[in-house]
């Protein structure tokens, strides 16, 4: 069946399954082996040769629960299909991801520079200025890239809308000044539902899975979506270094993509509104929602399909008043991460962004919220409580 025309809505509760009737299920089954019966020396070594060279497994089978895992192919179908992608593969966590992708275009190419668009997410930005995995990075704001490229350039890393600030980068004014070398886009904060980097000149699409493709808070993965060349050279790291996603890890999140879009589309709304409060409040000096500091790259409405459900206050106290804030909501959970169902705060410069270095660290007195899927008027009388000064 030609998927490409189906809307995200039904692709999401219909990837990834096209094996089960013939399997005699309705809901994807959970394979926990960590080894597979091999049909005869021949065929296992068939297989095992397709796979450690970064291929799907031939007649011999799976072989090994570190090569590759049909509940974790499934997820993997389904989550490149949301991308356009030709091919995803799935790690343990995002930061797993992102070091296989810093790993298979970096490291072991022998080009080991890596240029960053700042803003990212602190974990990434630690990552790359630690040089722990032998990459050498020149970081830069979007319209300085062509500058910052050097001839031994790997990979170009970004991310929109950008953590905490939501600040949007045209992923076309990148990729266009990246000219040959692949630009990487961390989608974790719009999701495939709202934004499809490859459609704009990006060659690799970086989710933490963890975040709103789980949408639960129970669960860690990450995933790279890609053309099925560029998967041959990430899945040998991947089955190297160990880095697999747990197959019961696997069917959450697949299980998870099924409502990603009335999930995404409900704590969009929400966030809207509670954004819109915000605005009018004595108490906030700044309030950063996709759009509110201007669209001069006209990236809404084109590139990102919707605002989401991401949004960050600089407050007019600063650190006491968001320390005061955090403390005092009660349905707001005080905690880091992102994208579930129930609504999270946390203080990026003391958290998610604590090792990002010197004036590139978000101000403390910047609290970042993710909205979930409560009802607006309850969260916007959380944060009023949370806002007074006694
Ligand atoms: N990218 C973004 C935007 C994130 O927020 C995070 C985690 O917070 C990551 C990547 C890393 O993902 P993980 O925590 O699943 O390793």
């Amino acid at each position: 069946m030609d998927t490409t025309a189906l809307d995200l809505r039904t692709l999401a509760v219909h990837a990834g399954r096209d094996d089960l009737t013939a399997l005699g299920v309705h809901v994807p089954p959970i394979d926990l082996s960590t080894t597979n019966p091999l049909p005869s020396i021949a065929a296992g070594g068939d297989s095992y040769e397709a796979l450690a060279s970064g291929g799907t497994p031939s007649a011999g089978g799976a072989v090994y629960g570190r090569l590759w895992n049909p509940t974790v192919a499934r997820f993997e179908s389904a989550l490149a299909q949301l991308e356009q992608a030709e091919a995803a593969v799935a790690f343990a966590t995002g930061m797993a991801a992102f070091s296989a992708a810093l790993l298979a275009f970096a490291t072991s190419t022998g080009k080991r520079h890596v240029v960053g668009v700042r803003p990212l997410y602190g974990g990434s930005d630690h990552l790359l200025a630690s040089g722990l995995l032998g990459t050498e990075v020149t970081f830069c704001r979007p319209d300085q890239v062509a500058a910052a490229l050097r001839p031994d350039t790997a990979l170009v890393v970004m991310e929109t809308p950008a953590n905490p600030t939501l600040e949007l980068v045209s992923i076309r004014a990148v990729a266009d000044q990246a000219g040959d070398v692949p630009v990487l886009v961390d989608n974790t904060f719009a999701t495939p539902i709202l934004q499809n980097p490859l459609d704009h000149g990006a060659e690799l699409v970086l989710h933490s899975a963890t975040k709103y493709l789980g949408g639960h808070g129970d669960v860690m993965g990450g995933v790279i979506a890609c053309s099925e060349a560029l998967a041959e050279r990430i899945r040998p790291i991947r089955a190297i270094t160990g880095a697999l996603l747990h197959p019961l890890a696997g069917y959450l999140l697949h299980r998870g993509l099924a409502t990603l879009p009335l999930r995404v589309q409900a704590q969009q709304q929400t966030a809207g509104q509670v954004a819109e409060w915000l605005r009018g409040r004595p108490e906030v000096a700044e309030v950063f929602y996709p759009g509110s500091h201007g669209d001069p790259s006209g990236v809404l409405g084109t590139q990102l399909r919707g605002t989401g459900a991401m949004l960050a206050v600089r407050l007019a106290g600063g650190y006491p008043a968001a320390e005061r804030l955090t403390s005092r909501v009660r349905l707001f959970t005080h905690a880091v991460s992102l994208g579930g169902v129930d609504s999270l705060i946390e203080s990026p410069a003391a958290l998610t962004h604590r090792p990002v270095a010197g004036d590139a660290k978000p101000d403390a007195g910047i609290v970042r919220m993710s909205i979930g899927l409560e009802s607006a008027a309850d969260l916007i009388a959380d944060l009023a409580h949370g806002l007074q000064a006694h």
